[in-house]
């Protein structure tokens, strides 16, 4: 049976003229329908979204209300974590451990978020004019565009959706075309918390048409986007049509440095972690390995067994430790680009294809390629997929070099027991986290976002939530004495 999905638009849930089928990665064939939303019904969204800002129904609520609202959708995702979980299985394959374990975390980070509601305060300024009272307001920033890639969409909607909801934005928020499952089911929860209508609305559809349409739509000043470099070039020209504040959370290439005094049981479980969990679709997978040569082998070897013994198989079952990639396409990409790395030095040590009698499912073994240099495209290209490019070096220095030699920034790990080492390294690396002899901790509190090509701006933590607000500056003049013709001269 084929499940159908609905949009949701002003507080009504609808069938998008057209559909499009999503497949079951973990079997190739199709499972549910999907509303395909045309630039009508993107259109229809925004002005919802628009008029709702505005409507005292959400106009008016106080800070508090609103936080309140955002608790009732915490536990309203908290409650239907498992439906979510198995919804976001089915259509990305993603394993059920992952989706389970991630999902109960979305609602800590609504529960942070109604709990920030109520402290987003202005300011009094201390203006050099006596007669003056000057407040800064801070407001919301007005309609915000949400836009997800494919992988996690409750995870990545949360941080965009409680800060715009806390600040008191309203939110078009749109799915990625791929596994949009779960975030159209989580509609259904804003819809009971009782969110005013079009306050969050949610709709999928192609990035083309959709996604270009939302970008780029007059009444949307904020936008929220995550997904690759290259879509990411596309929203900022859409923006020029609005002229919308943004952040931009982007790919990844990210090392994880292992020196030669690391724990190596430890380093290699989490270099394990950091590359194999969700199939390393990721933007935070260490996918880089830089290793210092005294040990390589050593590492290697661990990691080979390791990657060997990790149970690739039907993502709903919760002793699977490995489930499929989320498309063909991305399966034919990491295929292609193995293939180049082969031809340019890289040594496949472990892995480097499907597993056997997997039928027309995506699945790809744990792969480690061993790199004679940081040359090979398995070392410089995102691959959004579980290989593992290992690169080696000698000295502290040749550490940060190789390390630093991407035009991507996001995570970083380092696995030593030198402190002062440790703490060389967290200056010198040049990413927008750093990890240190752990890897993939992420939190409500903490920012998370990346330099260079990984995006623009944080998501996360308090100042995130600020950039859905805009201050407005409040002069008062205190004085009763009247205001001086100015054009009397005394
Ligand atoms: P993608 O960039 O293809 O798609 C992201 C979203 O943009 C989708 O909703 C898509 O429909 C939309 N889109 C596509 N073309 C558009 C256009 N012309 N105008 C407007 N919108 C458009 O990303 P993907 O392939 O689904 O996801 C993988 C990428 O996302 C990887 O690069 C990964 O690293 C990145 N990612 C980053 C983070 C992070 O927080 N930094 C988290 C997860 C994924």
């Amino acid at each position: 049976m084929v499940q159908r999905f609905q949009q949701y638009i002003d507080g009504a849930f609808d069938d998008a003229r057209e559909h499009f089928d999503s497949v079951d990665p973990s079997t190739g064939e199709v499972w549910a329908s999907m509303p395909a939303a045309n630039p009508d019904d993107v259109d229809r969204a925004v002005n919802a979204a628009h008029r709702a800002l505005n409507d005292p129904a959400w106009a008016n609520q106080t800070a508090s209300a609103r936080g309140k609202l955002l608790y009732r959708l915490a536990d309203l995702v908290a409650q239907h974590a498992p439906r979510l979980a198995e919804l976001e299985t089915r259509d990305t394959g993603k394993i059920i451990r992952e989706t389970t374990s991630q999902i109960g975390y979305v609602a800590e980070y609504y529960r942070y978020y109604a709990g920030v509601a109520d402290k987003i305060q202005g300011a009094w300024l201390p203006v050099d004019k006596p007669d003056m009272e000057v407040t800064l307001r801070r407001e919301p920033v007005g309609v915000v565009a949400g836009m997800v890639p494919w992988n996690s969409q409750l995870f990545l909607s949360a941080v965009k959706v409680g800060p715009a909801l806390a600040a008191g934005c309203t939110i078009v928020l749109k799915a990625s075309e791929d596994g949009p499952a779960p975030l159209l089911e989580f509609a259904r929860l804003v819809h009971e918390a009782g969110f005013p209508k079009g306050v969050v609305n949610i709709v999928t559809g192609f990035g083309n048409d959709c996604g270009r349409t939302l970008t780029s739509h007059p009444l949307v000043s904020r936008i929220a986007f995550t997904g690759g470099p290259e879509t990411a070039r596309h929203v900022v020209r859409n923006s020029a049509a609005n002229l919308a504040a943004m952040s931009l959370e982007l790919g990844g290439k990210s090392p994880v440095l292992v020196f030669d005094d690391a724990d190596l049981e430890s380093a290699s479980n989490a270099v394990i972690a950091g590359i194999f969990a969700a199939t390393g679709q990721s933007c935070v997978a260490g996918s880089r390995l830089v290793v210092q040569r005294g040990i390589h082998d050593a590492l290697i070897a661990r990691l080979v067994a390791k990657a060997r013994a990790i149970r690739v198989g039907n993502p709903q079952d919760m002793a699977t430790e490995m489930g499929p990639l989320a498309t063909r396409r991305q399966l034919e990409h990491i295929q292609q680009v193995l293939q180049a790395s082969v031809e340019a030095g890289g040594r496949i040590v472990t892995g480097g294809t499907q597993p056997e009698g997997v039928g027309n499912g995506n699945y790809f073994l744990p792969t480690i390629v061993d790199c004679a240099h940081p040359q090979v495209p398995s070392v410089m290209e995102e691959l959004f997929g579980p290989v593992l490019s290992v690169v080696t070096f000698d000295t502290e220095a040749d550490a940060i070099a190789l390390a630093n030699d991407t035009r991507y920034g996001l995570a970083s790990g380092v696995f030593t027991r030198d402190l002062t080492r440790a703490h060389r390294l967290t200056r010198a690396l040049r990413a927008g986290i750093v990890w240190v002899n752990t890897y993939r901790a992420v939190s409500p509190i903490v920012p998370f976002g990346g330099y260079g090509l990984s995006g623009l701006g944080r998501e996360g933590g308090l100042e995130a939530v600020l950039d859905y607000t805009r201050t407005k500056s409040v002069w008062i003049r205190t004085s009763d004495e009247p205001i001086a013709d100015p054009f009397v001269m005394r």
